[in-house]
């Protein structure tokens, strides 16, 4: 019993000695991402401090995710909750942010943060703001990540973010912020290069997930396989479609990953277009781990694209 009494003491006094040493030396923000981009750009400047998690996958369609249970726990225990906005999460987030009964990351708290206000946003609807006939971009392109130019400013008001609520670690943030910038700066000259010979190419593409990327890299998108963002493929819109890429003779047709590709192959058969499959996101295929990769990808599969279709 005497063994038991100083065994059980002894615990006690790990556990009294973890807590006191715990909070000190674990002291990360923890971090989370409605997707794999913002994740990989708040990694990139957080480095070791922060621990980053993204509910979405990259092979998922951003606007449709399927909500679970392991999603409200990582809320839960969220310092920070990054969103891309512009109502891209509206279908699945909110309900989570609620559920999670998390204060720190409620819409107006200071761990809440839309990426969409430090980027260029795109397709702003100049009429009054809807969602009608199912449109999901009412607010604007959410697709905003796909131009580096954006990457770098999203990056920037992260880095602010965690300075602001770290501040400790304020100097450090600036120095991998800093440290980023410099390799995107070089990676957008590779870039460039590479798109160079294709500057005013017309594509069509399934989603308007590609204004900021085609606006970026000078290409001009002349239609889509949706009738509107979020509205399945019909009949006749198909037709059209298949008639203006005949009449302006489009060689590329763009497909996210996650959309069915009866329509787009049969579109590419009739027109004799290149179907290619484009990555919107990180993580959408093995090996695409972060920012850099993702263009890298996506600029490779286009380039060669191009180049088959002269
Ligand atoms: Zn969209």
């Amino acid at each position: 019993m005497d063994r038991n009494f100083v065994l059980k003491a002894l615990l006690v006094f790990a556990l009294a000695c973890a807590m006191l040493v715990a909070p000190v030396q674990a002291k990360k923000l923890n971090v989370v991402t409605s997707t794999t981009d913002l994740a990989t750009l708040a990694q990139e400047v957080g480095g070791d401090r922060i621990t980053v998690d993204a509910i979405a996958k990259g092979y998922q369609d951003p606007h449709f995710v399927e909500a679970k249970p392991s999603f409200l726990l990582k809320l839960r225990n969220a310092d920070l909750l990054v969103s891309v906005g512009l109502q891209l999460e509206m279908g699945w987030l909110p309900p989570l942010i609620t559920q999670s009964g998390n204060p720190r990351i409620q819409p107006g708290a200071r761990g809440y943060l839309e990426a969409a206000q430090f980027a260029q946003v795109l397709d702003i609807p100049t009429g009054p703001v809807t969602r009608a006939e199912g449109d999901v971009h009412p607010m604007g392109n959410p697709h905003l990540w796909l131009d580096p130019d954006n990457g770098r400013r999203i990056a920037q008001g992260i880095a602010n973010k965690l300075a602001e609520m770290q501040p400790g670690d304020a100097a450090y943030f600036r120095e991998r912020l800093q440290d980023f910038e410099q390799r995107l700066t070089a990676a957008q000259k590779r870039w460039e290069e590479q798109m160079r010979p294709f500057r005013g190419r017309k594509v069509v593409t399934y989603h308007r997930s590609w204004p900021n990327f085609a606006k970026y890299f000078g290409l001009e998108v002349v239609g889509y396989v949706e009738p509107r963002p979020g509205i399945p493929p019909s009949p006749r819109h198909t037709l059209e479609l298949i008639q203006l890429m005949k009449r302006d003779q489009v060689k590329v047709l763009i497909v996210e990953p996650y959309f069915d590709l009866k329509t787009p192959d049969s579109v590419a058969r009739e027109t004799g277009a290149k179907l290619v499959v484009l990555l919107p996101s990180v993580g959408g295929e093995k090996g695409v781990t972060d920012y850099f990769k993702l263009f890298d990808y996506d600029v490779a599969l286009l380039a060669s694209a191009f180049a088959a279709a002269q």
